[in-house]
């Protein structure tokens, strides 16, 4: 799907005022694109630490790809393989961003979910990159790069959160 595209069409299409109250139990693609278009919710908190003292607290990769928007390489992590029962924290802050629950294999490299752990975890921007029109996503407490976001996940709600292993932490419980 080009992204663009279906862009303007949601814009045209939605003339009416946009009401958060339906999207209660699982955002969709539109919700996504309206979050990148207008403007993210608010986070239950803010982290902000100069790219300096995240430097001092991450590894050198972890900087790299959670600071400067950078990328593991596909299929570098166990994490794509692991589905035990837990949550997924962000690697920056610490801030519960996913649950294993909505974790499925894409087959991509990546770990990749359905849904973020609560509406306001991530954070949704237009990425013109690489020549490409993406959604990224990121750590709504502490800005970190997560990955990117797509529409072409499993039903119901068909998103796709193909996130770096690096930027996930564990959580057993
Ligand atoms: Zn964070």
């Amino acid at each position: 799907m080009n992204v663009h595209k279906f862009i303007v069409q949601h814009v045209k299409n939605n003339g009416k005022r946009y009401n958060m109250k339906e999207t209660k139990d699982a955002l969709r693609w539109e919700d996504i694109l309206h979050f990148a278009l207008k403007g993210n919710p608010a986070p239950d908190i803010r982290v902000e630490k100069s790219n300096a003292e995240w430097q001092s607290v991450l590894s050198a990769e972890e900087f790299r790809i959670t600071r400067l928007k950078g990328t593991e390489m596909a299929f570098s992590s166990d994490m794509c393989h692991a589905f035990e029962a837990g949550k997924y924290s962000c690697a920056c802050c610490g801030e519960l961003l996913f649950d294993a629950h909505a974790k499925f294999d894409s087959g991509t490299g990546w770990p990749s979910f359905t849904q973020p752990a609560k509406l306001n975890a991530v954070s949704y921007h237009l990425d013109n990159s690489y020549g490409m029109r993406r959604v990224e996503t990121c750590c709504n407490t502490c800005g970190a790069h997560l990955g990117h976001v797509f529409p072409d996940g499993p039903d119901p709600e068909g998103l796709r959160y193909c996130i770096n292993a690096i930027s996930l932490r564990k959580i057993s419980t």
